[in-house]
């Protein structure tokens, strides 16, 4: 990050905090959305396997279950790069290929994605799953990936989202403050972190306000497609 842009301490708290629930993330995640993310992350891999990239930067690459995901349906790919603030998270995630995908060429970086350590247009393919809400300077870090993305690159966002249907949002509503909380509590030991959750969902902007911000970021013809009622977004465009 350029040293002048000013912080509210929001990285720090972010890191410790995945650092601090990093054993416990993928089973906690699997219950809270009873396995459904698999199939998110599976249709996101889909759409960026169509464009047939050879390089991918998996961004706040967390335990690599995207990346993973992307291996496996991406017949062209050379290379894969996962960056993550959390030593914690890219330690599982290192564990976890070794184990499920041992011939995959993943290589899992600690950085911040506010300053991405690449080259301009490095990348064919850039793609994240559940982490840009987590950005303390959103604009920025899409920006960042843009530069990294080669002219006629894309990228692939996948987040959550707040479902639009009245009905499912008074579902999703009980669900998230209720439910998820729970399971911070019971499985990760952690509340907070699961408390912090949902309010994070209801601050990202979403649906066409984050499409204008790809747009402005620098990407072209960016496009959303809702998950599961809204409950998840892909967020997708060219550049
Ligand atoms: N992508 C993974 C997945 O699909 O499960 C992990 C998602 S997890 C909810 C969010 C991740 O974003 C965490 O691993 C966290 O450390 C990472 N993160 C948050 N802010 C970051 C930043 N500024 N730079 C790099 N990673 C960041």
């Amino acid at each position: 990050m350029d040293q002048a842009t000013p912080t509210t301490g929001k990285t720090e708290r972010i890191r410790r905090m995945f650092d601090g629930i990093a054993d416990r993330y993928d089973f906690a995640n699997k219950l809270m959305t009873l396995g459904i993310d698999r199939l998110w992350r599976r249709r996101t891999a889909r759409w960026v396997a169509s464009h047939s990239p050879h390089k991918i930067l998996d961004v706040a690459v967390g335990t690599a279950d995207l990346s993973m995901e992307l291996t496996r349906q991406c017949p062209a790919l050379e290379q894969i790069t996962g960056v993550d603030i959390s030593e914690g998270m890219l330690q599982k995630g290192r564990e976890k290929i070794a184990q499920k995908a041992p011939q995959a060429n993943i290589q899992l970086e600690q950085a911040n994605c506010e300053a991405l350590p690449y080259k301009e247009e490095s990348f064919d393919a850039v793609v994240s799953s559940f982490g840009v809400r987590n950005f303390e300077h959103l604009a920025q870090g899409l920006e960042e990936m843009c530069r990294v993305t080669r002219p006629g690159g894309v990228i692939a966002i996948l987040e959550l989202s707040v479902p639009r249907n009245p009905i499912l949002r008074c579902g999703y509503t009980l669900w998230t403050h209720t439910f998820i909380p729970l399971v911070g509590s019971l499985f990760a030991h952690n509340r907070g972190a699961y408390n912090y959750l949902p309010r994070s969902v209801r601050q990202v902007p979403q649906y066409e306000a984050f499409t204008k911000m790809l747009l402005e970021a620098g990407y072209g013809k960016a496009e959303y497609k809702a998950f599961s009622g809204g409950i998840a977004t892909l967020y997708y465009a060219i550049k």
